[in-house]
């Protein structure tokens, strides 16, 4: 390749390995630095052990053909199962339509298959124990050390991503002297993860994710190939039945009985008391490029609250991003870094209003029964008006409808859906009445609301 260009990535992580693929797939010759050992069967991420990828994930993961190794390590998940607060009948709420899903995945078997095609495609130079301590755009350079602080070493590159993560060292350095602003938001809640292990899950459907939706503190599990499920107990850190107050088995029998009482906290206890308690924050910033010599990419750029389910599926997307405007642009990373801050930043803003806006959903509304019909009209019209209406959580989890477009659509939907809801209250409508009724609220709506669209 004439233009061929010398390209540092900082970070390992999933979208790091995405875009070190995708670009040496175009000829480039692409060097990542990961501060980390290579990711392990056993290494503990830190993080949630749970990742779900959809449609948009996936056009990524086919697109350097990963797709094969990929699928047979994912559960996939139909829908949502709910445990009532009075130990009643569970509630199943579908993702989609006709069996669509989502699938779940460990991270570290994602992040391992990622860094083992990074390892085969040729163009790609993986380098772990490598930690970036300096950058240095005009230069081009960024500087590297070990675990240590030490074995120094400076590495030229025509071009620099940051795909280091919410906290990102590059984004710090390289925006020091508010080059680049950034807010940082950490949530007062935290979330402990811990495995309900086959015996003690064996009640639970392998089907869906299952959700015990108490407010502030409630339950979560992810079915894993082996029939296990991961779960994740979310709460406040501090305050009543705080993380700070769960301290013994009695606390945490307690609570389980009284909020998740189809659910013995026994079997778990040691996982239960002996986790981590991870924290959760959302991190805006801006520009996103830098000098037309770095560029921001997945978490660096945007890291969201997990409610959606999008924060790896939305840096994907980045990538993919990134690399058409590179075909569009013949490969001028200039030109191409240039319009992917104008592209991209509108659509990263909008998945993380919507990340924020799901937890109340997640963790209140889809266990009303308001809620629930709500969710059965929404499926109902897009039967009906598949052209004109597609629920927000289908736009976001099985399209590629920019995220900033769903954004806008959703408000459209949602008034639909609220003023049908408000007319159904009228119990006296005769079938034919309440057809046209929903014909003639539905036609405001534009139709191919849901194309299969690209940026
Ligand atoms: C509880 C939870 C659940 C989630 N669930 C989902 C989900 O279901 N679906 C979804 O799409 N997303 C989900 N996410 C979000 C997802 O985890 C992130 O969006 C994704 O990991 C971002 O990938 P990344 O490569 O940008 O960053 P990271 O995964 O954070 O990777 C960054 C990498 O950079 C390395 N690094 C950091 N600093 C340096 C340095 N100075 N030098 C060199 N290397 C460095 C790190 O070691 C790491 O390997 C979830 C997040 C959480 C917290």
């Amino acid at each position: 390749m004439d233009n061929a260009q010398h390209i540092a990535i900082v970070g390992a992580g999933l979208v790091g390995c995405m875009l070190a693929t995708l670009l040496a797939r175009r000829g480039h010759r692409v060097s990542v630095f990961e501060k980390r050992q290579p990711p392990s069967d056993s290494a503990a991420s830190g993080r949630s052990t749970h990742l779900v990828i959809s449609t948009r994930g996936w056009r990524a993961l086919e697109a350097i053909d990963a797709g094969p190794e990929v699928l047979p390590a994912t559960t996939p998940l139909n829908g949502r199962r709910i445990h009532p607060a009075d130990g009643g009948d569970e509630l199943f709420q579908p993702y989609g339509q006709d069996g669509q899903a989502i699938f779940a995945i460990h991270r570290n078997t994602l992040n391992r298959i990622l860094v083992r095609l990074c390892g085969r495609t040729p163009g790609v130079a993986m380098h772990f124990g490598r930690q970036c301590v300096g950058v240095d755009l005009e230069k081009g350079c960024i500087e590297l050390a070990d675990a240590q602080g030490e074995q120094r070493e400076v590495v030229r590159a025509d071009y620099i991503f940051a795909a280091d993560g919410a906290s990102s060292k590059v984004r710090e350095l390289a925006g020091a002297d508010g080059r680049i602003a950034s807010t940082r938001t950490l949530e007062p809640f935290g979330y402990k993860e811990f495995t309900m292990h086959a015996p003690h899950a064996t009640a639970l459907a392998a089907d869906a994710m299952h959700a015990w939706p108490r407010g502030a503190v409630s339950l979560f599990a992810f079915p894993n190939p082996d029939r296990s499920f991961t779960a994740t107990l979310l709460a406040p850190f501090e305050g009543p039945d705080s993380f700070a107050s769960l301290r013994t088995r009695e606390d945490m029998a307690r609570v389980f009985a009284a909020r998740f009482p189809d659910v013995d906290p026994a079997p778990f206890f040691g996982e239960l008391l002996g986790n981590p308690v991870n924290s959760l924050v959302t991190v805006r910033s801006a520009p996103w490029t830098l000098a037309g010599r770095l560029a921001l990419v997945g978490d660096a750029a945007h890291a969201m609250v997990p409610f959606l389910g999008q924060g790896m599926n939305a840096g994907f997307e980045d990538c993919m991003v990134l690399v058409e405007l590179l075909e569009r642009h013949g490969d001028d990373f200039q030109a191409a870094l240039g319009h992917y801050e104008t592209l991209r930043k509108p659509h990263g803003d909008a998945v993380t209003t919507m990340s924020s806006a799901a937890f109340d959903e997640l963790t209140r509304q889809i266990s009303e029964p308001g809620f629930h019909l709500r969710k059965q009209l929404e499926r109902m019209l897009h039967r009906l008006y598949p052209e004109r209406f597609v629920p927000p959580y289908q736009l976001i989890a099985f399209t590629h409808v920019p995220y900033a477009d769903v954004l806008h659509q959703i408000g459209e939907l949602d008034a639909v859906t609220d003023e049908l809801l408000r007319h159904a209250d009228a119990r006296s409508e005769q079938a034919a009445t309440v057809e046209s009724l929903i014909h003639s609220v539905i036609s405001r709506l534009p139709r191919g609301n849901h194309a299969d669209q690209t940026h």
